[in-house]
């Protein structure tokens, strides 16, 4: 596998059209919101240069953005690196004896696959694989 670029940012957030407020006071600007039923999210992604820094409201009190935030208050969630291929990408690191939250790409905001590698084998962050 080969890791691309930075992809996007993941930042907790408790109220995602507050959070919008200060990110567009920045300069950027969101294409609008989703929902990602899956995750129990709502996010929208702000283009900045090469990357993007993506907002998560959790939709759930028990959704995985609703425990960061109860563990670690809002703040950075998760990094992003974009793939080629993401089976390929998850095949290769599992060979390797990375492990993985996501043995199987899932679906992620954007219509992109995503997949999770355990902070365990990251030096303590959640790393997203992102194939768009
Ligand atoms: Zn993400």
């Amino acid at each position: 596998m080969k890791a691309l670029k930075i992809d996007h940012i993941g930042i907790a957030v408790k109220d995602l059209e507050k959070a919008l407020e200060f990110y567009e006071a920045l300069g950027m600007k969101a294409d609008g919101t989703e929902v990602v039923e899956e995750q129990k999210v709502k996010v929208a992604f702000l283009p900045t240069g090469d990357s993007e820094i993506e907002l998560l409201e959790s939709t759930s009190e028990d959704g995985p953005i609703a425990r960061h935030i109860e563990k670690k208050g809002e703040g950075i969630q998760h990094l992003a690196l974009r793939v080629e291929n993401i089976e390929e990408a998850i095949a290769d690191l599992m060979e390797k004896g990375v492990r993985m939250i996501d043995q199987k790409p899932r679906y992620g905001a954007g219509g992109a696959k995503i997949a999770f590698v355990h902070p365990k084998s990251t030096n303590g962050i959640l790393l997203e694989l992102t194939e768009r």
